[in-house]
């Protein structure tokens, strides 16, 4: 019987916890999952909530309810792995024995680390919308925001979701042109990138969309310090940016378990991880998935979900003592809320950025085109997630391999 336990009840732990337990006869491993609480929320439904279009309590199940029969979920938080011995500690001071484990333990927010985030003017004119609490925040926020400066700033990358800040500017100019006072607000985005995105063609769609829209993009923004009070972002390099309302998206990190199991985390606290194998570099028997993975990828729910069908063959090869499958190449997929009831849709990899042309094949939504089409796809997502994603069913027609089919390179334009 084989010992398998996962760090994590969020997006990547349950996906492959079912993956795993359909995989494998109930007497053939014994697969437990260990979550602080046991509210799963649906992140990407976040976004939606300070517009109004969605409700905190709407994006919101339990966990364990999440998890196939045959599956031990643990609600306690982890202190730490102890690789040497192949043991978990558990916060009650149990342990948990393991022939493999997966690090599902997401990322955590850290806005402490910026001068003055959750000092004076938190949760009164400095927001976030990454949690539950701040999205529901910033909507009583928003909903009487008539006019003034309302900047979106990204502190550092990595984050959550990079496309999410974006989708933000640009939920936001639609929602104050609905309520009628976009004229007198002016909205800009602060990155420390130096373009709105970070893969060049992607940079230059969204670049020229947040211009279109009227909406200041200020790039190379390193956050040193927010003034809550004077209403003000100040970078490192000692550069101002006025606000009268701020959304911020503060900076992320490893969990803090992950910090102190001794040598399981780089210096952020994310695993180093095999980019193709999804299996760490600090153990055999250790695998990581999603955002607790240290992975030149965008740290997203699709990546999860792709990284997890790789992860689930490698766990089960590793345990039957066959080499690994090789085959992860950074699949990523998001659709960009844009407005006015449509979206956009990128979908990349590791070697090739966010091209034009159709997802998954010749026929289907449009790639970097706004689209009605892509909207619904958005909106549908949220059943997909949790009747197929966190299930471990296969969507049929997506799978983890970038579909090349249906792109257009540069020369075939
Ligand atoms: C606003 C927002 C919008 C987003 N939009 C999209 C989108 O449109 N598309 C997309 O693909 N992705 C999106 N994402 C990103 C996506 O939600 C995450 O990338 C995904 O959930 C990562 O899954 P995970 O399993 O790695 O982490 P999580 O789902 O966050 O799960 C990590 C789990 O580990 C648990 N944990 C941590 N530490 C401990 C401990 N010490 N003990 C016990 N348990 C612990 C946590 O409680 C949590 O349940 C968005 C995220 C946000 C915040």
């Amino acid at each position: 019987m084989h010992q398998i336990v996962i760090l994590g009840g969020g997006t990547g732990g349950t996906l492959t916890a079912n993956r795993l337990r359909r995989a494998y006869g109930w007497d053939e491993a014994h697969i437990t999952v260990v979550d602080q609480d046991d509210a799963h929320v649906y992140q990407p439904g976040l976004l939606f909530v300070p517009f109004g279009l969605t409700q905190p309590e709407d994006i919101v199940r339990p966990r364990g309810r999440q998890l196939r029969h045959g599956i031990d979920y643990l609600t306690t938080g982890v202190d730490h792995v102890a690789t040497d011995r192949r043991e978990v500690v558990l916060a009650d001071g149990m342990t948990l024995a393991y022939d493999a484990l997966v690090v599902a333990t997401g990322s955590v927010l850290a806005p402490e680390e910026t001068e003055g985030l959750t000092g004076p003017g938190w949760m009164e004119r400095v927001f976030t919308f990454y949690t539950p609490e701040g999205a529901a925040g910033l909507e009583a926020a928003l909903d009487t925001f008539d006019q003034g400066r309302l900047v979106v700033n990204v502190v550092e990358m990595p984050i959550k979701c990079p496309v999410a800040p974006l989708e933000f500017c640009f939920l936001a100019d639609w929602f104050l042109r609905e309520r009628g006072v976009r004229d007198a607000v002016e909205l800009a985005y602060a990155t420390p990138l130096d373009g709105a995105f970070t893969k060049p063609v992607a940079a230059e769609h969204l670049g020229g969309m947040l211009a279109d829209r009227g909406i200041e993009l200020v790039t190379e923004f390193n956050t040193g310090e927010v003034d809550g009070t004077g209403g003000r972002l100040i970078s490192y390099d000692e550069r101002e940016i006025p606000f009268d309302l701020a959304v911020v998206i503060p900076a992320h990190n490893g969990a803090p378990c992950i910090g102190r199991s001794p040598g399981l985390g780089d210096e952020l606290g994310f695993v180093p991880t095999d980019q193709h194998t999804l299996q760490s570099t600090v153990a055999p028997e250790v695998f990581a998935v999603g955002d607790a993975a240290s992975l030149p990828i965008s740290k997203a729910g699709s990546v999860t979900h792709f990284e997890g069908e790789v992860l689930v063959e490698n766990v089960q090869r590793f345990l039957a003592g066959k080499p690994l499958d090789g085959s992860y190449d950074g699949h990523a997929n998001c659709f960009i809320e844009t407005g006015f009831h449509k979206a956009m849709l990128i979908d990349f990899n590791y070697d090739v950025e966010p091209l034009p042309g159709h997802f998954p094949g010749e026929v289907g939504l449009p790639l970097l085109k706004e689209s009605h089409l892509n909207h619904l796809g958005k909106l549908m997502f949220q059943w997909v997630y949790w009747h197929s994603l966190l299930p471990g069913r296969d969507i049929p027609g997506i799978h983890s391999a970038m579909p090349t089919a249906g792109k257009k390179h540069a020369a075939d334009t």
